[in-house]
């Protein structure tokens, strides 16, 4: 798997956050899918379900800056 990151969206409280998908991969079982794992996050805020969630190449640091690589939006 490419290092990539998870970029979340809470649809309650519309905190982003961005996982980087190797530590995603270390606290879950590495035979769970990513399908099983997205189907599980909640907003570390205030527990809502994700609104938006997106693979992206690159972590896009302090919110600065121009996004560089692909990301490819899964919902
Ligand atoms: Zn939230």
């Amino acid at each position: 798997m490419p290092e990539c990151w998870l970029f979340v969206r809470c649809g309650q409280c519309e905190r982003s956050s961005e996982y980087p998908l190797k530590l995603m991969a270390k606290r879950h079982s590495p035979k769970r899918k990513l399908s099983e794992v997205l189907a599980k996050l909640v907003c570390a805020n205030c527990g809502g379900r994700p609104a938006k969630i997106a693979l992206k190449e690159n972590h896009l640091r302090d919110g600065k800056g121009k996004p560089e690589g692909w990301v490819v939006y899964l919902s």
